[in-house]
């Protein structure tokens, strides 16, 4: 196995990926754009290697954890990260947990392939920390369901295919009980997308209006009123990415932080500040925390269970950690972290003729790394609610008093 991926690499992997592969992630990057890795992903995809342990007839190669992690050594050089990450993390572990084999076959090896992209319409306005509580609701008509609501914070629904979505069957019950797990077709007549631009201008995410539309049966995962059930299956999934390490997007300064962030204060000679130090040997001591930590629950899923609530642990832990981090690579620019010069990095902000969506591209990326971390302990579920999570499933503390704990959805008042 291990002479035929390294057979693969050679003949499959650029030869400009390669040479670069030995001087680290950022190098790679140099050589290869996005868009490029994007084109090329498929023909990685189809080796089975991006998701090494799912059956074949799911793109996958059918291998043991153990192999898997042999493939993952191999691979590691050349930084192929996985595309999709919403569609594995979110979609994926609710189809093999609650799907059909049907469902499977029409929806996993475009996904796998990133040749669709997904998202998850989970919260709206009036519903986040309570998810529970939300509004969309779906009619049944025929073989069809009838979806109207409003879903807000939808990350990357901007580009994306299909979105698997939380929405209210019956308001009649309690409100756990009356929802219902659906696949959206984001190209559907109704849907409508508005892109929403965050604090360094870039978009991320967005604000979906579902109106009027319409999802087959054959779209719906779990039973009717079983939705909230598929959705904490996908809810810990998704914990578990945002903590885990090399996590997307969420580390501008890359995985090993504490290393990136010694050679940076050298190279801006702040290595011989108290302060930095005391600041890097924190976030060094928290980095390997942090990687016993994902060690357990990935030791967890091996030996056949979910990540469940000890996925909170690493939200939580994750989330500051790299919010200290981000804040620490921002503040070794000093006053450049605040201000700089017309034409420094690309742009003057204060500036009308700078467009928002050129902030990001302005910023410095410590700076944008900064700005974007703040959302660490936001998404996915915010630090408190996962605190409560831990205090609740782990520690084995009293439930949290809710006042209409057992009353209908359409009896509770509502904003
Ligand atoms: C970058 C980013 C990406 C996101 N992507 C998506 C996505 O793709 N799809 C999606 O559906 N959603 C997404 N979200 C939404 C995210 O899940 C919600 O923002 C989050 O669950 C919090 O909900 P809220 O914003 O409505 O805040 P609220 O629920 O209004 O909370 C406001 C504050 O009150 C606190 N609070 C609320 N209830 C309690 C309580 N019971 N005990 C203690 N404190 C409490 C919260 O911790 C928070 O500090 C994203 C959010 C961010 C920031």
């Amino acid at each position: 196995m291990c002479n035929t991926v390294a057979d693969w690499i050679v003949s499959a992997i650029p030869q400009a990926w390669r040479d670069a592969s030995g001087s680290g992630r950022s190098a790679i990057r140099k050589v290869r754009s996005h868009a490029e890795y994007e084109r090329w992903y498929p023909s990685f995809a189809n080796t089975g290697l991006a998701v090494a342990t799912w059956p074949w007839e799911y793109v996958g190669a059918d291998l043991s954890r153990d192999q898997a992690r042999l493939v993952e050594e191999l691979l590691a050089p050349y930084n192929l990260g996985r595309l999709n990450p919403l569609g594995l993390n979110s979609a994926a572990p609710a189809l093999f947990a609650h799907g059909s084999a049907e469902q499977r076959a029409r929806f996993l090896p475009g996904l796998v392939r990133n040749e669709e992209k997904w998202c998850q319409l989970l919260s709206e306005p009036g519903s986040g920390s309570d998810l529970a509580s939300l509004s969309t609701a779906a009619i049944r008509d025929g073989d069809e369901w009838v979806l109207t609501g409003q879903k807000v914070w939808t990350t990357w629904a901007h580009f994306s295919d299909f979105a698997v979505c939380l929405a209210r069957t019956d308001p009649h019950v309690e409100k756990r009980a009356g929802m219902t797990y659906f696949i959206v077709d984001l190209h559907a007549p109704g849907v409508t997308i508005r892109p929403l631009r965050h604090l360094g201008g870039e978009v991320d995410f967005n604000e979906v209006f579902l109106d009027c539309v319409r999802v087959p049966d054959f779209n719906r995962i779990g039973g009717v009123g079983d939705g909230w059930r598929v959705a904490r299956s996908t809810l810990a999934g998704e914990r578990q990415m945002v903590a885990g390490a090399g996590s997307g997007g969420v580390d501008r300064i890359g995985g090993a932080g504490a290393t990136r962030l010694l050679a940076r204060a050298r190279e801006l000679h702040r290595a011989a500040d108290v302060d930095v130090r005391q600041r890097l040997v924190g976030v060094y001591s928290e980095e390997r925390i942090r990687e016993w930590t994902n060690l357990r629950v990935r030791g967890a899923v091996a030996a056949g269970g979910t990540p469940g609530a000890a996925a909170s642990i690493g939200k939580v832990h994750q989330g500051g950690l790299n919010q200290r981090a981000q804040m620490l690579a921002s503040d070794l620019l000093s006053v450049h972290a605040m201000a700089w010069e017309v034409g420094v990095h690309g742009g003057d902000l204060g500036s009308s003729a700078v467009a928002p969506e050129s902030y990001a591209a302005a910023l410095p990326f410590e700076v944008s790394g900064m700005l974007r971390s703040r959302a660490n302990t936001i998404e996915g579920g915010t630090t408190e609610i996962n605190k409560t999570i831990l205090a609740e499933r782990v520690l084995g503390l009293p439930r949290e008093p809710d006042p209409f704990d057992g009353v209908a959805w359409n009896q509770v008042p509502r904003s």
